[in-house]
């Protein structure tokens, strides 16, 4: 009876303690070459390291996974296979490949993975500042195309068609990741959470008390964004930000590839995309980029819970389009500075 007492009485203090207010925590550390930023609320910062360092772990795990710099990656194996037969996957590359075949299939290849061999040709050629010869980028095309890549869901297995084909995943991965890495703080409890994995965020619970968090929409002007949204349960991505081009002869070509010409982009353009999760946000941000303001719109319209800003800069001019359910997020515009 007495220890009956006691107990209930303990698990009274327990209760207590459970609903002090979360303390906010910041954490940050570098995972595919890439920052990597959680902000999170924890009752005390025991439990927020501890859930941050399995959020970074499973990140870790991630780059692991889908490295196309380090040779042993499962991805570069795979890779490596080409020409070859079916090569079982583990449950995260099945699950990325699946993602992005279906995106592949829904954007005609204007997201395409198996664009490997081109990007590394416009990699080298903005090293060297000379834009590749044609008969170059005709043999890279060869072996890339998102129907040279066979998935078979019963063995979860994949093929690549051609030998010397490569996989790229540098649209999709740091999306996947943020979005696994926000999971692995929810098994640990921690749900008022944010993850940011080098621009791509996946969004947990908002703050206490907040309506969401607050995300800045690119593109910056004078370092200051124009537009916020309140977001969350959700994940945003941005894509084609000046930052990344590089300029040979008088042309800014950028790091995302037409897959249906082999050519680097050259209109500038920032897209911002909201969308269930964070792969998805990230690879329909490439994906849009590639397609352009129509055709891209049409794109988000199309897929389930996602919204999409596309500024395009053609000659100096900037037109910007909205997909329809954009114009339904919450958004907070701050007032112009006081001079
Ligand atoms: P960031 O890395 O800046 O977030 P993205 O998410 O747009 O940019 O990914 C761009 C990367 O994706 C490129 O560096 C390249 O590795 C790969 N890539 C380029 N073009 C395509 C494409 N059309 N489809 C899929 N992946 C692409
Ligand atoms: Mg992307």
């Amino acid at each position: 009876m007495l220890s009956g007492m006691i107990a209930t009485l303990l698990a009274g203090a327990a209760d207590t303690r459970a609903t002090e207010a979360p303390r906010r925590f910041e954490f940050a550390r570098t995972v595919m070459a890439a920052p990597m930023n959680l902000v999170l609320y924890a009752r005390d910062q025991e439990a927020a390291s501890r859930a941050a360092e399995a959020a970074f772990d499973r990140a870790r795990a991630i780059e692991g996974i889908m490295s196309d710099y380090d040779p042993a990656s499962e991805l570069s194996r795979l890779s490596a296979a080409g020409g070859g037969g079916f090569v079982p996957l583990s449950d995260d590359l099945w699950r990325v490949l699946s993602r992005s075949q279906e995106l592949a299939a829904a954007t005609e290849g204007a997201f395409d993975v198996t664009v490997g061999p081109c990007v590394e040709l416009w990699r080298r050629a903005r090293r060297m500042r000379q834009a590749p010869a044609a008969a170059e980028l005709a043999a890279a095309r060869a072996r890339c195309g998102y129907r040279l890549l066979a998935l078979d869901p019963h063995s979860r297995s994949a093929r690549l068609e051609r030998p010397g084909m490569s996989l790229d995943l540098g649209a999709i991965a740091k999306g996947y990741a943020a979005q696994e890495a926000l999971g692995a703080l929810e098994k640990l409890g921690i749900t008022r959470a944010l993850v940011d994995l080098g621009g791509d965020l996946a969004l947990g619970d908002p703050p206490p008390g907040a309506r969401g968090w607050r995300v800045a929409v690119a593109p910056l002007r004078d370092g200051v964004p124009s537009l916020y949204l309140w977001l969350s349960r959700c994940a945003a991505a941005t894509s084609g930000d000046a930052h990344r081009f590089a300029e040979i002869e008088g042309r800014r070509y950028s790091h995302i590839v037409d897959p249906r010409t082999g050519a680097a982009l050259t209109d500038r353009s920032c897209v911002t995309v909201v969308a269930p999760d964070a792969a998805s946000a990230d690879a329909l941000a490439t994906a849009v980029s590639v397609l352009g303001p129509e055709r891209g719109s049409a794109l988000l319209d199309g897929q389930a819970g996602a919204a999409g800003r596309i500024v395009r800069f053609t000659q100096g001019v900037e037109e910007i389009r909205e997909s329809a359910r954009w114009k339904a997020l919450p958004v907070f515009v701050p007032e112009p500075a006081a001079r």
